[in-house]
């Protein structure tokens, strides 16, 4: 097998967060750059943890975000399955079990978990780091066997083969030596006759060719134990690259305690899919030329995992923010009315619908310049669902001058006439009263809109009153006067 396969392999233990999502994305980024496969595999063994629902959850997540895979669970392909799971009951890890066994890489350990807490409390009055002492690798096949009909519990360990340090030689953090000495026979099928993580992440990369593994830090650790058994069952070992952590304002890991981590609640919470990937991927890479608003095929040709960072990624949700505001400015109409439509609330969606499918549409967008999250949108459009009385008390509230009354009647004398009803008789009229009065734009501006919708800032000016219609903006700015008049 020659091609580059990647894989993303996600526990299934909880919902899918930002930093699981953010491992996807790169994977996803790296096989598109390189033309590479992409294999979702669910790690599924830890049975009291992992429930269906939390692999829904991360699978929806994949969608939403647009992370295709090209084997998996859904899609098929030829080395599945692709749930942990259902390979064992296959028995593959048996299997590798079974062999190492046979080569002498691995041994029965009967050693109770008293046992092992006397051995570690031992090494901790000598004040030596704790690795098992690796007795059961001394017992005979007839005391297995023995120990094995008294049913005696078990687990399978790698036995570490001596030699010198193993060297983990990462794309992003170059080479990382582990003295194997300190590493300690570890278990790879538990007691329950399951495998554990490290045991059926190598067997699993094996059996699959995966030639290049991208994930977080935290499993540095795990890599020379890894590497160990690739080695011991004749498997080539995969090109390693460790991502960054991602970290708090606080430069602490990123958890709960900082605020939504869960990738439902950044959606919940109005955020577009392409403004998240676009965000995510700027954590812990960056573009050789600087450019940070990028579309997906503008990162795909600029992406390598050279120029991914060595040091922690502060996840800045007022960036994110930002940018996605970016995003949103950038839609087309109808592109943002389908975003918008699920945010709407009742209230809002019955004054717009009542605006005819048009207005309804251009409503939506004019509040584009408003909006950071989608979720801002119906306090927004609220202008547009207003009662006349509460928009009247709303003007009093302002303290209009002279200069304002001249403006808003101006504005009142060059619309009420308008034939053609468009935002740019409105754009020009504004104009008109800008040259008119001599005055700059904002002090135009302002009292117009606030006459117009009661609210100091708020839509795209002309096009709030080119949907409100002419006769209403024309019968408001009259009743602003009118009030005017009467206290000045
Ligand atoms: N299943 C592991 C996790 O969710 C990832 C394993 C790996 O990428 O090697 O952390």
């Amino acid at each position: 097998m020659s091609e580059s396969r990647l894989r993303f392999a996600p526990s299934p233990t909880g919902n899918l967060h930002i930093g699981t999502l953010r491992t996807a994305l790169f994977n996803w980024i790296y096989a598109k750059a390189i033309g590479a496969t992409l294999v979702l595999r669910i790690e599924d063994t830890d049975l009291a943890r992992s429930q269906a629902e939390f692999e829904t959850n991360i699978v929806q997540g994949l969608d939403w975000l647009g992370l295709t895979m090209d084997e998996g669970p859904f899609q098929g392909g030829e080395l599945g399955p692709y749930r942990q799971t259902e390979r064992n009951q296959l028995g593959f890890y048996k299997a590798h079990a079974d062999r190492l066994l046979q080569l002498g890489h691995a041994y029965h350990c009967f050693c109770t978990e008293a046992d092992l807490d006397q051995e570690r409390a031992a090494a901790e009055s000598d004040k030596r780091p704790y690795v098992y002492s690796g007795r059961c690798k001394a017992l005979t096949s007839s005391d297995v066997q023995e120990k094995m009909a008294a049913q005696i519990p078990f687990t399978v360990k790698f036995s570490i083969p001596t030699g010198p340090a193993v060297r983990v030689k990462d794309v992003i953090r170059g080479d990382i030596d582990f003295d194997r000495s300190l590493i300690g026979d570890f278990v790879l099928v538990k007691s329950d006759q399951t495998p554990s993580y490290n045991f059926a992440v190598v067997v699993d990369d094996g059996m699959m060719g995966i030639t290049d593994v991208v994930r977080g830090e935290d499993h540095i650790s795990n890599t020379p134990k890894q590497i160990l058994l690739f080695e011991a069952l004749g498997y080539m070992v995969p090109k390693f690259a460790h991502l960054p952590m991602i970290l708090g304002p606080d430069k602490s890991k990123l958890s709960k305690r900082h605020g939504a981590t869960g990738v439902t609640e950044y959606q919940a919470q109005g955020f577009l899919a392409d403004a998240l990937f676009n965000y995510l991927v700027l954590l812990g890479w960056s573009s050789a030329d600087g450019k940070e608003l990028m579309t997906r095929d503008e990162i795909i040709s600029r992406f390598t995992l050279e120029r991914v960072s060595k040091s922690g990624a502060v996840f800045d949700v007022t960036k994110l923010r930002w940018m996605n505001g970016q995003y949103i400015r950038r839609q087309t109409p109808d592109e943002l009315l389908n975003h918008v439509m699920p945010y709407l609330s009742d209230r809002v969606r019955l004054a717009l619908d009542a605006l005819g499918s048009d207005r309804f549409r251009s409503a939506i967008y004019s509040i584009r310049d408003n909006l950071d999250v989608l979720t801002d949108c119906n306090s927004f459009l609220e202008v547009y669902a207003m009662e006349p009385t509460s928009f009247i008390a709303q003007v009093q509230a302002y303290g209009f001058g002279e200069t304002d009354r001249t403006v808003i009647s101006s504005f009142r004398a060059h619309i009420v006439g308008v034939t053609d009803w468009t935002v740019a008789s409105i754009e020009a009229a504004i104009s008109t009263v800008v040259t008119e009065t001599g005055l700059g734009k904002g002090k135009v501006f302002k009292p117009i809109r606030i006459a117009t919708s009661g609210q100091p800032s708020g839509p795209h000016l002309a096009e709030l009153i080119w949907i409100l219609g002419q006769s209403v903006v024309v019968q408001r700015m009259a009743e602003v006067v009118g009030l005017l008049d009467q206290k000045i």
